[in-house]
């Protein structure tokens, strides 16, 4: 389980989360939706540890994950738990891949690092994973030759190699072609189906709506509502109405 409370953060003294609370359970998947700039891309990237959160905590299965000094200090200290940040796996909006290591390596690269297991049972779980994403036969290849659909596909299969706990991501569809973001929202789909723990960061309101079991919808760097698709559907909360209106949803 994932804990937020009370995050802040701010850049050059203005505020860009105020007080953000974020409660994910085991099995849960969680979109963040909301305008351009309420702070959306900065939440996923505290809770990676990413960056540096001013105020707040988090936790991951009950410990602390960064946390702020209690001495009230200008400088926060910063505690980075390594091992729990093994726990969360990140897609980013721009895939991210290590341009000079084929599929194959850019997935063993990090469990290979953290001598996660045998080469051979790595292999083999990359195997499995590329499967999974439809990129097997691809293995190989680098990846300039693969389109933006692609190698995001990959770049799941590899945030998959670490078994993490949760996966975040962060507008993963939001850098491909049109016609390339089914594929990668398909593969998304089923990981959710399959029980994995995830926030995601989207634009995709028809997704977001069939996948989530909660949606948050973030405004000016504070949650504004935090409920289920069915309730969201109802049309109670004038707020997101009116922005699913405004995103023709
Ligand atoms: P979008 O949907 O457009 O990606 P978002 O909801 O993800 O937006 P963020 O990217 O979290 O929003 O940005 C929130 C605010 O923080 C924006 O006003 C942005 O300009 C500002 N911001 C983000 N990162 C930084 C940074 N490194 N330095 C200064 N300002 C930043």
């Amino acid at each position: 389980a994932l804990h937020a409370a009370k995050l802040h953060k701010a850049y050059n003294n203005v505020e860009v989360l105020g007080a953000v609370n974020l409660h994910i359970q085991p099995g849960e998947v969680v979109s963040v939706i909301g305008p351009s700039g309420s702070g959306k891309t900065t939440l996923i990237r505290l809770l990676n540890g990413l960056e540096q959160i001013d105020n707040g905590e988090i936790q991951v299965n009950g410990q602390p994950f960064i946390q702020l000094s209690q001495q009230g200090s200008q400088k926060p200290r910063f505690i980075e738990h390594g091992e729990h940040r093994l726990n969360i796996g990140m897609v980013f909006q721009s895939f991210n891949l290590f341009p000079n290591l084929t599929v194959m390596d850019n997935l063993l690269l990090a469990p290979r690092y953290h001598r996660l297991a045998p080469l051979r049972e790595l292999k083999h779980h990359a195997c499995v994973l590329l499967q999974k994403v439809g990129m097997l036969e691809h293995a190989t290849k680098y990846p300039h030759q693969l389109s933006g659909g692609q190698q995001q596909r990959v770049a799941i299969a590899r945030a998959m190699m670490m078994r993490p706990q949760i996966m975040l991501f962060d507008e993963p569809t939001s850098a491909l072609d049109p016609e390339k973001v089914n594929e990668v929202l398909q593969v998304i789909e089923a990981l959710a189906q399959e029980g994995i723990t995830m926030i995601i960061v989207t634009h995709e309101m028809n997704f977001a709506f069939k996948v989530s079991h909660r949606i948050v919808f973030m405004e000016k760097g504070r949650v504004v509502c935090d409920d289920s698709p069915d309730e969201l559907r109802l049309g109670q909360y004038p707020r997101i109405k009116a922005f699913l209106k405004d995103v023709n949803f």
